[in-house]
């Protein structure tokens, strides 16, 4: 049997926020690592016949090393020990790039490894300490580049292969800080758009909160008054929704708001702005529409709920609305005419609700500036 709470949250998926995306991007995130930790490895292994070729044995022990010290960290990795894998791969690089300095020499390249702290360390740590950090970084890389210019390398290997040497490690550091500042673009922007959504929407249904719909509402109100056209307001309220709280509880309520706001949802166009307005009333905007359009829309509605029940526990609930609809009037303000709806609305309840009212007298007084007919 089919849940009251299952069917919301079928029908909220398309809008409301996803509290499993955020742990999707994490897991993401560690696969990405360990899929780095296994590149670089290779790449460590790889390097093993270069620098035997170039009777180097202790470049090729180090690399032998580092491949290990991946393999290590990669197992930490796989066993949910991120901190210490992630320290034992910054160990690496940090190792890696100054013996390789030291046997090969400054122009072998491995300094250029030195440059990934830098936005790492200033992303990851706080301010201060980030700052003091660096400025140690900066020290040792002086240091080091004051080494490799004075003392002869202990490894030196020949012209070409610390030119090619040189090449690759620039090319791995030039790819690595655009995947990396990529992948922190990527974050920002997503994270920008997470807090967007919150700040807009409701998280019950993630339909439109009032908010943002006043807003918008204030956009459709200027693009009418200079394009002309109707602006119409559907406002909708679910009857006798407290004694279904008082009923069934305030779950199941909450199930029934967000089963609703996917019906109607699946109702309106995409210019059209849906909100959820207050407890259990929803309000529609409907730009370049007049009240006859209005009315249709909300015809659409109430069939579509009466058609329309909610299985909770072992009972069917079954809902209706009644609705007030207005028309913008020339000059008038959003909230005077979404005032005009309510009223409909009011009437509506009195009349003795599951229907639609609509309100076509509009007193509203004619500016010049307005252009609506
Ligand atoms: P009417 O037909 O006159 O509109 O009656 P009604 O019971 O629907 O209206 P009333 O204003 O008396 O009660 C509205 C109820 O909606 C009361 C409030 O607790 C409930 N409500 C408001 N927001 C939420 C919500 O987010 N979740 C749930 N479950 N209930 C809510
Ligand atoms: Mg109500
Ligand atoms: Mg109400």
């Amino acid at each position: 049997m089919k849940t009251a709470s299952a069917t919301a949250d079928q029908s909220s998926q398309a809008d409301a926020p996803d509290p499993a995306r955020g742990s999707a991007i994490a897991k993401n995130n560690w696969l990405v690592l360990a899929r780095i930790i296994i590149v670089a490895g290779l790449d460590d292994l790889l390097f093993v016949p270069f620098f035997l070729l170039e009777h180097s044995r202790a470049q090729a022990a180090m690399n032998l090393c580092s491949a290990g010290l991946y393999a290590l960290s990669y197992n930490l990795l796989k066993r949910r020990h991120n901190r210490p894998a992630i320290m034992l791969i910054w160990a690496e690089v940090f190792g890696h790039a100054t013996i390789g300095t030291l046997l090969s020499g400054w122009e072998s390249g491995y300094y250029y490894y030195f440059l990934m702290f830098v936005p790492t360390v200033a992303i990851s740590l706080p301010r201060q300490r980030a700052i003091i950090l660096i400025g140690c970084l900066w020290a040792y890389f002086i240091a080091l580049m004051i080494l490799g210019a004075t003392l002869h390398p202990l490894a030196p290997i020949n012209h070409t292969a610390l030119l090619f040497l040189q090449g690759y490690n620039v090319t791995v550091l030039i790819g690595m800080v655009t995947y990396f500042t990529l992948m922190y673009r990527r974050l920002a922007i997503s994270a920008e758009q997470k807090l967007k959504r919150l700040a807009t929407t409701d998280p019950l249904t993630g339909l439109f909160n009032r908010r943002s719909t006043v807003e918008m509402a204030a956009n459709c109100v200027a693009a009418v008054t200079r394009g002309g056209g109707d602006l119409s307001f559907i406002l909708a309220d679910i009857d006798h929704f407290k004694s279904i709280n008082d009923k069934f509880g305030h779950s199941a309520g909450d199930a029934i708001l967000t089963a609703v706001a996917a019906k109607l949802r699946e109702l309106v166009r995409a210019q059209d702005v849906l909100a959820r307005w207050g407890g259990e009333e929803f309000l529609v905007i409907l730009p370049d529409t007049p009240i006859e359009g209005a009315a249709e829309l909300a015809t659409r509605f109430q069939e579509s709920l009466t058609a329309f029940n909610l299985q909770i526990g072992e009972h069917r609930v079954s809902i209706s609305l009644t609705m007030g609809v207005s028309t913008r009037a020339p000059g008038e303000s959003f909230d005077a005419a979404v005032a005009r709806a309510d009223q409909a609305l009011y009437r509506g309840k009195e009349l003795g609700r599951n229907r639609i009212i609509l309100d076509t007298g509009n007193t509203a007084p004619r500016q010049d500036k307005d252009t609506a007919a």
